[in-house]
C-alpha cells in the first residue's frame, strides 16, 4: 500500500485530495496546523474505510516539516508520495500597502513552507529510491494577480521551485509537478456575495468555479504511477481562465 503526506489537509483542496488519494488505496498523513480539522479529516477517512493518520505541522516551521516526514515513515513504514498544499491567501492591498509581516508570513507559509516540506521529502526519496510530488501553485503563479502582489510572488516562486528541483532529482526516480487551479469553489469561496461569486466565475472561460474534486483529481493523477513520464510540468486547472 503506497503512503503519502498532504499538508493543509484539514480543510478544501487538500481535504479533496486527502480523501481521493485515500480512496485510491494510499496511507495518508493528513497534515494541517489546525488540530481539531486534521483530526476531522483522518477519522472521517477512516470511517469511510480509508486509513489516514492526523499529524499537527506548520509548514512554515524548519522542524515541524522534519517531524512531519520523520513522523509519517513511522507511522505508515514508507513514504512514495507529498501533496504540499498548505497555503495561505492574504486580503487585497496595493504593493506599496502590503504589512511587511503580511509579506512575510505569505512567503514564509506558501514558498518557505513548501521549501522546507519538499527539502524533508526529497531526503527521504534520495535515500529510498524515488517518489513523487506535488506543489500548490495557482493561476497566480503563471500570470499576474493585480491586489494580491505577495500572493502572485510565493506561488510563481512554487513554480520556480517545482520546475528547478524536477531537472535536479529527474535521475534519481523522483518526479517534482505543480498544480496551477484557478477560482475553486472551496469553503473561503462559499460564504461570498452571488455579485462576487458572478464575478470571479467570468474569469474562466467556462464561467464557473472549478470545483476541490476536479483539483483532486489532478493531483491524484500526478502522484500515480499513471504520470510516470511526467515531471517540471505545472498544470492549469482553471476552466480556460489563462486563455482569455
Ligand atoms: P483552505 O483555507 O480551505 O485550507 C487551507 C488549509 O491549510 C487549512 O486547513 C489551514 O489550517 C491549513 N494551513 C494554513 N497554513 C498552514 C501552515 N502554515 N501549516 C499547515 N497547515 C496550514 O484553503 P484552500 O482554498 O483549500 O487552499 C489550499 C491551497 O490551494 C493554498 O495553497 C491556496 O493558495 C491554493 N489555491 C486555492 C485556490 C482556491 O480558489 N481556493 C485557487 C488556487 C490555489
Amino acid at each position: 500500500m503506497r503512503a503519502g503526506i498532504v499538508t493543509g489537509a484539514g480543510s478544501g483542496l487538500g481535504e479533496a485530495a486527502a480523501k481521493q488519494l485515500a480512496r485510491e488505496g494510499g496511507k495518508i498523513i493528513v497534515a494541517d496546523r489546525d488540530q481539531y480539522s486534521a483530526e476531522r479529516v483522518a477519522e472521517e477517512i477512516n470511517a469511510s474505510g480509508g486509513y489516514a493518520t492526523p499529524f499537527v505541522a506548520d509548514v512554515s516551521v524548519h522542524e515541524d516539516a522534519q517531524r512531519l516526514v520523520r513522523f509519517a515513515v513511522s507511522a505508515h513504514g514508507r513514504l512514495d508520495f507529498a501533496f504540499n498544499n498548505a497555503g495561505i491567501t492574504p486580503r487585497l492591498v496595493d504593493v506599496h500597502e502590503i504589512a511587511v509581516q503580511d509579506w512575510l508570513d505569505v512567503i514564509g507559509v506558501n514558498l518557505t513552507g513548501v521549501f522546507f516540506c519538499m527539502q524533508a521529502e526529497l531526503a527521504h526519496f534520495v535515500e529510498h529510491g524515488g517518489g513523487a510530488i506535488v506543489n500548490m501553485a495557482s493561476t497566480a503563479g503563471v500570470m499576474a494577480h493585480a491586489g494580491r502582489a505577495a500572493y502572485s510572488a510565493s506561488k510563481h516562486g512554487i513554480v520556480g521551485l517545482t520546475r528547478s528541483a524536477a531537472v535536479e532529482y529527474a535521475r534519481r526516480g523522483i518526479r517534482i509537478n505543480a498544480v496551477a487551479p484557478g477560482p475553486i469553489d472551496g469553503p473561503s469561496a462559499q460564504g461570498l456575495p452571488s455579485e462576487i461569486r458572478a464575478v470571479i466565475a467570468a474569469k474562466t472561460a467556462m464561467n464557473r468555479p472549478g470545483t476541490v474534486d476536479e483539483v483532486a483529481a489532478v493531483v491524484n493523477f500526478l502522484l500515480s504511477d499513471e504520470a510516470s513520464f511526467i515531471t517540471g510540468s505545472v498544470y492549469e486547472v482553471n476552466g480556460g481562465q489563462t486563455q482569455l
